[in-house]
């Protein structure tokens, strides 16, 4: 049993088999064998060593009679030497006959076995050799195994994937069925990936660093989304223990469910509004479901995932249109595309965009994101607007800018509004002149100035996700300095109380979008601070909503009071940990 420990990204438990999502895809199920098979899997291993040599052999002479490849000679000599050493077949071999372990996982655990050595002995020498022991890896399981793979798409059983790392188009369109959870080397609390994890309720855990070569197809695992733990092959014990954390964690929901349209209102009858964050239309009926007033955030570049062509004006209003029409009388703020830094930058690729943009910038985060991105692309802005005006006509719209940095680009962007009403009103097309247009406030520069907006924005929403990276100026997709992302961080609240207090001063309404809002933890700290707004994950809306539900307006200030003493972040969380263990006992839950 091993426990390793990474970035909780999304909450609940999962036990299952792992299934390694390598470049291959494929997967070497963990299969055991009897006695009287032992003699016969020896035979399997050392046929499938001799087929491999020859291979390389073969290899080795194609590559001899073509001059250009001659330098990868010796690599091929070093791959038989590796094939023949006594001390891999001395530990294939114990795995087969003391584990009995079929011979494809056990060469599949051996050679995991040297790998993870080799890279923790920290020499270069040594790690460039991983690559080779990947490849003799390869070479054994295609002769014991064949061509047969088994890919994603062919999932007949569940499984818990396990990846250097997802992209978040690959996490929206995870089989959910089969799928139960993941773990990742690379990742963030924050990053894309993770925020459609809990929206599909996948427990997941990030940032492990080196879980896809510390844990081999077949392995058992179990996924702790909450406290950020994977546990390898877990013994009885520890197996019953998640087990019945599970199940407590299952019934925890299903109270919460059950009281999920009771409007959160403070116990002294402070109205909160709790909306939901969206990215795929098909999330629309979870706002309902969940108890959430209305759309806060629907982030339309996930429209983009799965598509190979650019989505035109009308695929635009049509996902709008079954937005709005699904949530009648209730707001639906939808956001211009938001393309760039993490999030689907390879669609230019994918689409054959020729504006190389996004694919070669040094820098994405701060380079041609959103709505830097509309300016070089006008006609992408042009059909976005115009399908926006056209659902304001249906329903209560807004619509919201992301990553604005400076005036000049809202007012840009309201004179593309306003020309392009212009030009709907002249064809006759029905949309609503007072539809609001307000921007998210995720750039330090605005935060800080925020009263220099109020003319010319109808609302704002803080993007806590951006905010806290460009403040800090922390990578939110590092697991490397995942330690320093903290929202916690006193100038991020100093940010947040500023804009909540000009929206109140200039009687703008102001939300919280950003994953702040969804984290139970600052909840009553958001409240206390005088947001009215909450746009939230739908699975944490009735945890939300409870929270809130807890306490009075006035105690809710005392935290803020309190919160804004601390110099730290850790302070700070550790004291609203403490805060929400006396409002929501149940909270050890996440
Ligand atoms: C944010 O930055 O907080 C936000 C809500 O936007 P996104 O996560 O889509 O960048
Ligand atoms: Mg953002």
């Amino acid at each position: 049993m091993e426990i390793l420990k990474g970035i909780a990204v999304s909450p609940g438990f999962a036990i299952g088999e792992a299934f390694i999502l390598g470049s291959e895809e494929s997967v070497i199920p963990r299969r055991f064998i009897s006695v009287d098979e032992i003699d016969s899997e020896f035979e399997r291993f050392h046929a499938a060593v001799e087929k491999a040599k020859s291979d390389i052999r073969d290899l080795q002479e194609k590559v001899k009679a073509d001059e250009i490849g001659y330098e990868a000679v010796p690599i091929f000599d070093a791959h038989i030497m590796i094939l023949a050493d006594k001390s891999l077949h001395e530990e294939v071999l114990n795995r087969i006959s003391k584990n009995r372990f079929s011979a494809e996982y056990a060469v599949s655990r051996s050679l995991r076995k040297y790998e993870k050595a080799f890279s923790k002995m920290g020499d270069s020498y040594l790690a460039q050799r991983i690559s080779d022991l990947h490849d003799i890896e390869r070479r054994l399981l295609r002769a014991l195994l064949g061509e047969r793979k088994e890919d994603l798409k062919q999932l007949n059983r569940q499984v818990i994937l396990v990846a250097h790392d997802l992209t978040p188009s690959q996490t929206a369109s995870m089989d959910r069925e089969h799928v139960i959870g993941f773990a990742t080397d690379v990742g963030g609390k924050t990053g894309h990936t993770a925020i459609i994890a809990r929206a599909r309720e996948l427990p997941a855990v990030v940032g492990l660093e080196t879980v896809s070569s510390d844990v081999s197809s077949g392995d058992t695992l179990i996924i702790d989304g909450n406290r950020g733990i994977i546990v390898v092959n877990p013994d009885e014990k520890t197996l019953d223990t998640y087990r019945r954390l599970a199940s407590d964690f299952h019934n925890f929901e299903v109270s919460l469910f059950s009281e999920k349209d009771i409007p959160s209102d403070t116990t002294d009858g402070r109205k909160i509004r709790v909306s939901a964050n969206i990215e795929f239309p098909n999330e629309i009926e979870s706002v309902t479901n969940m108890g959430g007033d209305g759309v806060g955030l629907y982030r339309t570049e996930f429209l983009y995932v799965g598509s190979e062509t650019v989505p035109d004006e009308e695929t635009h209003f049509q996902a709008y249109k079954q937005a709005v029409a699904a949530l009648p009388d209730m707001k639906v703020t939808i956001r211009t595309l938001d393309l760039g830094a993490d999030k689907f930058f390879h669609l230019e690729r994918d689409m054959g965009m020729d504006d190389k943009s996004l694919l070669n910038e040094k820098n994405p985060v701060l380079g041609c994101r959103a709505i830097r991105y509309f300016a070089r692309h006008p006609q992408l802005m042009k059909a976005q607007v115009r399908a926006i005006c056209r659902a304001s006509a249906l329903g209560k719209v807004n619509l919201m800018l992301p990553m604005i940095c400076c005036r000049e680009e809202v007012e840009k962007v309201r004179e593309v509004v306003q020309r392009e009403q212009e030009a709907l009103d002249e064809e006759g097309i029905d949309f609503d002149p007072d539809m609001p247009v307000g921007i998210m406030v995720e750039v330090p520069s605005v935060a800080i100035t925020i009263e220099n907006y109020m003319d010319l924005c109808d609302f704002f929403s803080i993007g806590t996700n951006d905010l806290t990276q460009y403040t800090i100026a922390v990578d939110r997709t590092n697991e490397h300095v995942a330690n320093l992302y903290r929202p916690a961080n006193p100038a991020i609240l100093k940010l947040i109380q500023n804009v909540i207090k000009a929206g109140e001063d200039y009687g703008k309404p102001v939300s919280v979008c950003g994953e702040m809002a969804s984290d139970p933890t600052f909840t009553l700290l958001l409240l206390g601070m005088g947001l009215k707004h909450f746009s939230v994950s739908p699975p944490l809306i009735p945890e939300v909503k409870k929270l809130i539900r807890s306490i009075s307006y006035p105690e809710a200030q005392e935290i803020a009071r309190e919160a804004a003493g601390y110099k730290t972040a850790r302070e700070i969380t550790s004291f609203l940990h403490n805060v929400l263990r006396k409002y929501q006992p149940d909270w050890s839950f996440n």
